[in-house]
């Protein structure tokens, strides 16, 4: 019974992180019933080192599943690993044991036809960083050579210093000495990306963004997208999810998103804090909407959306913009040299509302 009906015309990919609550086959049918064109799942329990295997019925089924309902699990599904694996740890057990959950993981999407994996690049803790990229990048080599097929896809951070992948340089450095450059990516999440210092709240910071991302990067590797807002201002290094239009990049980025072609036929997955799956179903129907945007017909529409979204994540905004002021005042502020420092003035336009007439379209 599916309540939101998947859209077979738009351009994009948009879907969520799905539970796989009743078996990993079932995350297809939920994907399905809130819409989704693409999806992601944790392949296992993201809490436990090690979880039973699939049962080969399972599989069939998940595989099943998948052509019933229109998924091609090797472009459509971009299952996440779990929190915890750090193939940068300087600590070699505690890399060993990441690694063999990794490959773990890796193995399971292979039996799926999964053609994506997205992780987080860990951290190099109180190692050497480049040291550490190094060591990261050698796992993803011999995780290639003990798997077929499937694309490993490092995700960008919110944090700092240690954080791998909170710089873009991070995953320039670490897909440069990958062997086998056909099957690396990267997965840009929006919130991620903000925290981490980089503006994308305006039309110009956006395209700025993707310019640099072409540079450091370069638009090949761009596998996927984490589609999120940010509870946290610009810069504040905190990894704390928003609903669209809620966060401090406001729904504005989200229709730049929607209409950025250089985003069509890669999975576009909300994590946003959901306390119901319907909740994404809404959210997808608000990314197809923003997709067929008219700046004649819809712009007042788009105000009032973007006005009342505002306005409901107000309360939060200013709880967190509060931590992060006292946070900044009683650290003395590091100057930061390759990213924007946020000052006063750019914590007050924050704050308002980004409206669609401000806008050049
Ligand atoms: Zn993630
Ligand atoms: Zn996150």
């Amino acid at each position: 019974m599916s309540q939101f009906t998947r859209c077979s015309t738009s351009k994009y990919k948009f879907g969520a992180h799905i539970s796989t609550a009743g078996g990993i086959s079932k995350s297809v049918t939920n994907a399905f019933n809130i819409g989704c064109n693409a999806f992601a799942m944790f392949l296992k329990s993201p809490r436990k080192w090690v979880s039973p295997s699939y049962s080969q019925e399972e599989i069939d089924l998940f595989k099943k599943n998948c052509k019933e309902l229109g998924y091609n699990p090797l472009t459509d599904i971009l299952p996440h690993g779990q929190y915890f694996i750090n193939l940068a740890n300087p600590e070699p057990e505690k890399a060993e044991k990441s690694y063999d959950s990794f490959l773990d993981d890796l193995r399971r999407c292979e039996q799926l036809g999964i053609g994506l994996y997205n992780f987080h690049p860990g951290s190099s803790l109180k190692a050497d960083h480049d040291t550490q990229l190094k060591q990261l990048a050698s796992y993803i080599n011999k995780a290639h050579t003990e798997t077929g097929f499937v694309k490993i896809v490092l995700e960008n951070m919110a944090g700092t210093g240690t954080l791998v992948g909170s710089d873009l340089s991070d995953l320039g450095k670490v897909i440069e000495m990958v062997e086998d450059k056909s099957r690396v990516g990267v997965c840009i999440d929006t919130c991620h990306t903000f925290a981490a210092g980089y503006d994308i709240g305006t039309r110009e910071a956006f395209d700025e963004f993707w310019k640099n991302f072409d540079d450091i990067i370069g638009f090949k590797y761009l596998s996927a997208v984490h589609l999120n807002d940010s509870k946290a201002p610009l810069a504040a290094n905190r990894d704390l999810h928003e609903k669209l239009g809620e966060g401090f990049l406001g729904l504005e980025v989200f229709k730049l998103v929607a209409n950025a072609e250089f985003l069509r036929g890669i999975p576009i997955i909300l994590e946003t804090p959901q306390p119901e799956d319907e909740g994404y179903g809404n959210e997808i129907k608000l990314l197809e909407w923003l997709e067929n945007y008219s700046e004649e017909k819809d712009m007042q529409e788009f105000d009032t959306k973007s006005e009342s979204l505002h306005t409901n994540g107000t309360k939060s905004r200013n709880e967190q913009l509060a931590k992060f002021d006292k946070k900044t005042a009683t650290k003395t502020a590091k100057k930061g040299t390759k990213r924007s420092s946020t000052s006063k003035t750019d914590i007050a336009n924050q704050l308002r509302p980004k409206k669609a007439r401000t806008k050049k379209e």
